[in-house]
């Protein structure tokens, strides 16, 4: 009882320290395409400006210069950062870390919103504590993401915080994987 209200404090103050960390956490435009540059996904966050992500070339603006930007990389459909660039900001204990081109990352969102398809094994010991997806069994993580070790502590709180955080897309966010057709689907009336 008493780590946990350790930890609650902890993740209150870190948040509090670095709001953005919120921002990040609700953003759903990472990896999407830049609506300035064509063909740019957006894969950095700026903590200083707390606006979405932008695109390498939106990064490399005169304005980011001196701030303090986090390289978001995506694998199995979903966006990550360095653990060592995220750990500066808040304590990753806890946190399954994946490796992408042998860098440690971990995600950035609770995993189980992409998975349906989420296949069952018997031999799993291991699941996120809040989600339940499923992490290798040799892990020694509670969590699958930043998301969920902030839900563990902060449970509602975080959704109230996510709704308040500066907004970057009032309007929900289109899924783009309806298109069926694919491109160059093309009607000739005449
Ligand atoms: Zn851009
Ligand atoms: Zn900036
Ligand atoms: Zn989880």
């Amino acid at each position: 009882m008493v780590e946990s209200m350790q930890e609650t404090l902890e993740v209150e103050s870190c948040i509090k320290r670095y709001p953005w960390l919120i921002q990040m956490v609700t953003s759903k435009l990472f990896h999407e395409l830049c609506d300035q540059h064509i063909n740019k996904k957006r894969c950095y966050f700026c903590c200083d400006c707390m606006i979405p992500p932008l695109c390498d070339q939106c990064y490399k603006r005169n304005e980011h210069k001196d701030h303090t930007t986090i390289q978001t990389y995506r694998s199995s459909y979903q966006s990550g950062v360095r653990k060592e660039a995220i750990s500066k900001f808040m304590d990753t204990c806890g946190i399954h870390t994946y490796s992408i081109n042998s860098f440690a990352i971990i995600y950035i969102n609770q995993r189980r919103e992409n998975g349906n398809n989420h296949r069952h094994r018997n031999n799993v010991t291991r699941k996120c504590q809040v989600c339940e997806w499923e992490l290798d069994a040799a892990s020694s993580a509670l969590f699958c993401s930043i998301e969920c070790k902030f839900r563990n502590t902060l449970g509602s709180q975080l959704d109230e915080l996510m709704e308040n955080s500066s907004s970057e897309d009032v309007e929900p966010v289109k899924k783009k994987r309806k298109h069926i057709g694919g491109k160059g689907f093309h009607v000739d009336l005449h």
